[in-house]
C-alpha cells in the first residue's frame, strides 16, 4: 500500500487520517447503509482508510452528517441522503446494510417505520445485491433472542420474542430480515453475511440515543441521577465499537455465511454498571430506580465461540478502556453543548 496523508476538515477535531491508495482492481465500491450513524461511521472510517470507494446511504433519522463530515472532501467518499425503504440503483461490490434505528426509544418512536426499514429496506438491498452481484452483510441483533431462556446465547438458539410487544417492531423486523437474507442466498445465490450484534458503545453515540451507556455517562458527568429501569438486576454485556467494526470486517471478508454473534461476554447487572460508571467518572450522582420497561430482556450475554472459530475474532478492548474513551468523548460533547438532558 502507498499511504497518502489526507488532512481532513472537520468541525469537531483536527482529524488526520491516513488513506491507503489501492490499485483499481483491489479498490472495491462499498455501500454502507446507515453509515452516518454510530456504528456505521466507524466502519466507514476503516473502509476509507483501507482505500476503498465508500458510499454512505442514510436518511439521517438517527445519524448525523458530522459523523462523516471529515470525509466530505475525499474523492473516494460519497454521501447519499436516501431512505432504504425506497429502491436505489448503484454499481457496487459490497453492501454493509446497517440502516435501522437501534436504540429502544428511537425504534419505538415510529414502530411502523421501523418494520418498513427492516423489511422493505432489506428487500431493496437484497434486490440490489442480486442485480449487481454484490455481497451483502446484515447487522442483525442479539434482540432476535428476545428474553432468552438459554444463557449465554449461541447462534443455534431460536429465541423467545413477544410477537406483539413494544420491542417487536425491531426484534421481529430483524428476524424476518435474517430470513430474507437466507431466502435470497438459497433462491438467488446472493452471497450473504449476518452479524448478530450485542450491546455496543463508544464515541459518536448520539447524546440523546437513550441507550444505557450514553445515558449513564451523560448523567454521571453532570452529577444528575443515574436512571436505572426496574430493580437493575437485568444484565447486558458491553462491547467497544472498534471491536465490532473489526468483527464486521472479518465476517464480510471471510467465507463463513451463517449468522455470527459479535459481542463482548463481559456481563454486568444494570445496578452494578451504574456504580461502575459512577466510579470511572468520579461522580457524586445518586442512583434512581425508575419503572421497569415492558419486555426488557432479563439477561443477555453472547457465546462467541463461533466467531473465534470461523473468524479468528475476539474483542480486544476491555469495558474499562472503552468506557474511559467514551467518557472523554462525552465530556468534550458536554464542554461544547453546555447541558444535555438524555432521552
Ligand atoms: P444508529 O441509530 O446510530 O444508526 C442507524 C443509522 O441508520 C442512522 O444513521 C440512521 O439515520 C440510519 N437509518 C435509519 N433508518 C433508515 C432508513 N429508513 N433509511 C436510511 N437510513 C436509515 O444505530 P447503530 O447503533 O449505529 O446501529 C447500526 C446497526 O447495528 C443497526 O442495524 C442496528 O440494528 C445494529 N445493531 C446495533 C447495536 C448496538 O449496540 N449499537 C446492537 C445490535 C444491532
Ligand atoms: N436502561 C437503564 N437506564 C437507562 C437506559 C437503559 O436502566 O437509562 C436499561 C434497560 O432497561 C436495559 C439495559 O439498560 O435493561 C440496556 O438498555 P439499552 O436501551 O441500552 O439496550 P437494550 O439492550 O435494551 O436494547
Amino acid at each position: 500500500h502507498i499511504l497518502s496523508r489526507q488532512s481532513l476538515p472537520t468541525d469537531r477535531s483536527p482529524l488526520v487520517m491516513e488513506t491507503a491508495v489501492l490499485s483499481d482492481h483491489r479498490r472495491k465500491k462499498i455501500l454502507v447503509t446507515g453509515g452516518a450513524g454510530f456504528v456505521g461511521s466507524h466502519l466507514v472510517d476503516k473502509l476509507m482508510m483501507e482505500g476503498h470507494e465508500v458510499t454512505v446511504l442514510d436518511n439521517l433519522f438517527t445519524g448525523q452528517k458530522k459523523n462523516v463530515a471529515h470525509w466530505f472532501h475525499h474523492p473516494n467518499f460519497n454521501l447519499v441522503i436516501h431512505d432504504v425503504t425506497e429502491p436505489i440503483h448503484l454499481e457496487i461490490d459490497e453492501i454493509y446494510h446497517l440502516a435501522c434505528p437501534a436504540s429502544p426509544p428511537h425504534y419505538q418512536f415510529n414502530p411502523v417505520k421501523t418494520i418498513k426499514t427492516s423489511t422493505m429496506g432489506t428487500l431493496n438491498m437484497l434486490g440490489l445485491a442480486r442485480r449487481v452481484r454484490a455481497k451483502v452483510l446484515l447487522t442483525s441483533t442479539s434482540e432476535i433472542y428476545g428474553d432468552p431462556q438459554v444463557h449465554p446465547q449461541s447462534e443455534d438458539y431460536w429465541g423467545n420474542v413477544n410477537i406483539i410487544g413494544p420491542r417487536s417492531c425491531y426484534d421481529e423486523g430483524k428476524r424476518v430480515a435474517e430470513t430474507m437474507m437466507y431466502s435470497y442466498k438459497n433462491q438467488n445465490k446472493v452471497e450473504v453475511r449476518v452479524a448478530r450484534i450485542f450491546n455496543t458503545f463508544g464515541p459518536r453515540m448520539h447524546p440523546n440515543d437513550g441507550r444505557v451507556v450514553s445515558n449513564f455517562i451523560i448523567q454521571a458527568l453532570q452529577n444528575k441521577p443515574l436512571t436505572v429501569y426496574g430493580k437493575g438486576e437485568q444484565t447486558r454485556s458491553f462491547q467497544y465499537v472498534s471491536d465490532l467494526v473489526d468483527g464486521l470486517h472479518a465476517l464480510m471478508n471471510g467465507d463463513y455465511d451463517g449468522p455470527v454473534n459479535l459481542g463482548n461476554p463481559d456481563e454486568f447487572t444494570m445496578k452494578d454498571f451504574a456504580e461502575y460508571v459512577k466510579k470511572l467518572t468520579k461522580s457524586d450522582s445518586e442512583i434512581r430506580f425508575l419503572e421497569k420497561t415492558e419486555d426488557d430482556p432479563s439477561k443477555r450475554k453472547p457465546d462467541i465461540s463461533l466467531a473465534k472459530e470461523v473468524l479468528g475474532w475476539a474483542p480486544k478492548v476491555s469495558v474499562e478502556m472503552g468506557l474511559t474513551k467514551t467518557i472523554s468523548y462525552f465530556q468534550s460533547v458536554l464542554d461544547e453543548a453546555g447541558e444535555i438532558i438524555p432521552t
